[in-house]
């Protein structure tokens, strides 16, 4: 502005009414956020509140009217939720869209990344530049440190407390990148908790009970429960969780998932404190006949809690046989046929030159006989558990039949089922165990 620079030393205070007029009008006239063809974005914010919304606001402009809005979400990864506003047609547009993390979760910390697609009365459409929004747990005062890949935050407890969670992180990271042989580097955000009823407000509504810790593999997110101090709980949440999201990370592809007894298995297997009773529950399962097939380990783990917690403690067990057994080698090697989208049958006889039902006979082995041995089926191998073609336990998945099972399930139908049946029998006269059931998360 040239004429400034000419002022003439009386004209100060006008030009100062002037500037300070013209600062007012600039304050009351937005300033345009961005311009494209015709289209001009007034405003594109995005407000966060914790459990009540996330907020959109859009104010658009364009001389030959808008037409349609749409607003894109999403969070991690290149898929958006699409959402086609309300609008009615005119040259200006303001539009609000608001997202009620009650009905559609979010997990503290996660980043909401989000854009709008508008297209004018001409047929023009206009993509806006890509925003983002935490949705953050505001309840609490964080704290936060990182280091690498990895920020962990705390609100109770000192710097200290903060070291410990940082420091179990990246050791966990570190060993996990040794044993999968994989760089480790996508961002991971971990929130502790100090209490189990602080934690379950920034849970999904129906979470179960004695969830301790909670991974969000997909968007590098966990959150906890520990209170400052109680290092030994740090040192099994947080490698535990921080497995899932690691493994996530490393293994995943579009085409294909990996079993959760491997999932689950290795995180137990990270964890620095282990869980006390996995022992005496596997021991206690296999000489009672109660095991769970490996391959019913596949998808999901009971809902029953003693045989959720015989779930985790079998998946942990296999790991730690496959690692001891073949080696972490072949661990590596398991791990890039799930990455490869390999099916877990066909991954398990490539990489160990054994079948599922091998593996997991072989594994059986190395625990106590049961008690009451089931009669011997001639002609199938020696230790097939009769209770996998059993109805089961309620909240047992339905087991499923490998390729092995289909040759039993043609040949040896009729002795199996009469030999499942007298196995449910059994199982219904036996006492439960009287262990107290583990918390685990
Ligand atoms: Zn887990």
């Amino acid at each position: 502005m040239p004429h400034l620079t000419r002022t003439h030393p009386t004209h100060a205070l006008a030009v100062a009414l002037l500037l300070s007029l013209l600062w007012i009008a600039g304050w009351a006239m937005p300033t345009p956020v961005a311009a494209r063809g015709t289209v001009t974005l007034l405003e594109s914010t995005a407000t966060a509140t914790f459990d009540s919304d996330v907020t959109f606001t859009l104010d658009v402009r364009s001389p030959t009217g808008i037409a349609e809005v749409d607003l894109l979400y999403g969070s991690g990864g290149n898929s958006y939720t699409i959402v086609p506003l309300p609008i009615t047609p005119a040259p200006q547009v303001q539009v609000q869209h608001r997202l009620d993390p009650r009905i559609f979760y979010l997990p503290p910390g996660v980043d909401l990344t989000y854009y709008w697609l508008i297209r004018d009365t001409d047929g023009n459409e206009y993509a806006s530049e890509r925003q983002s929004v935490t949705y953050m747990d505001t309840r609490f005062a964080w704290q936060e440190r990182s280091e690498r890949n990895v920020t962990v935050y705390w609100y109770e407890g000192n710097a200290a407390f903060g070291e410990e969670l940082l420091g179990t992180a990246i050791r966990t990271v570190n060993r996990m990148e040794a044993e999968l042989g994989t760089p480790v580097s996508g961002p991971i955000k971990i929130f502790m908790y100090a209490s189990g009823q602080d934690m379950r407000g920034a849970l999904r509504a129906n979470s179960v009970e004695w969830v301790g810790g909670q991974a969000f593999p997909g968007l590098g997110i966990i959150i906890g429960i520990a209170v400052p101090g109680n290092v030994a709980e740090v040192r099994r949440i947080v490698p535990h969780e921080l497995s899932h999201i690691v493994l996530h990370q490393v293994l995943d592809n579009p085409y294909g998932g990996w079993p959760l007894w491997f999932d689950e298995g290795l995180a137990v297997y990270h964890q620095e404190t282990p869980d006390i009773g996995f022992d005496t529950l596997l021991n206690d399962a296999a000489r009672s006949d109660t095991l769970i097939p490996l391959e019913a380990l596949a998808a999901s783990f009971p809902t029953d809690t003693n045989r959720a917690l015989l779930s985790y403690a079998q998946s942990h067990s296999m790991v730690v046989y496959i690692i001891e057994t073949y080696g972490v080698e072949k661990l590596q090697e398991l791990a890039a046929a799930f990455r490869a989208a390999t099916p877990v049958a066909v991954a398990i006889e490539q990489v160990f030159g054994i079948s599922l039902d091998e593996l997991d006979a072989a594994w059986r082995s190395t625990l106590p006989a049961p008690e009451r041995a089931a009669p011997p089926l001639e002609g199938g191998p020696s230790r097939a558990p009769a209770d996998r073609f059993s109805s089961g336990t309620p909240g047992l998945p339905t087991p499923h039949l490998g390729d092995g099972g289909y040759f039993w399930l043609s040949t040896l139908l009729v002795p199996v089922l009469i030999v499942a049946w007298l196995g449910s029998l059994r199982r219904m006269t036996r006492p439960t165990p009287d262990d107290p059931p583990e918390e685990e998360g």
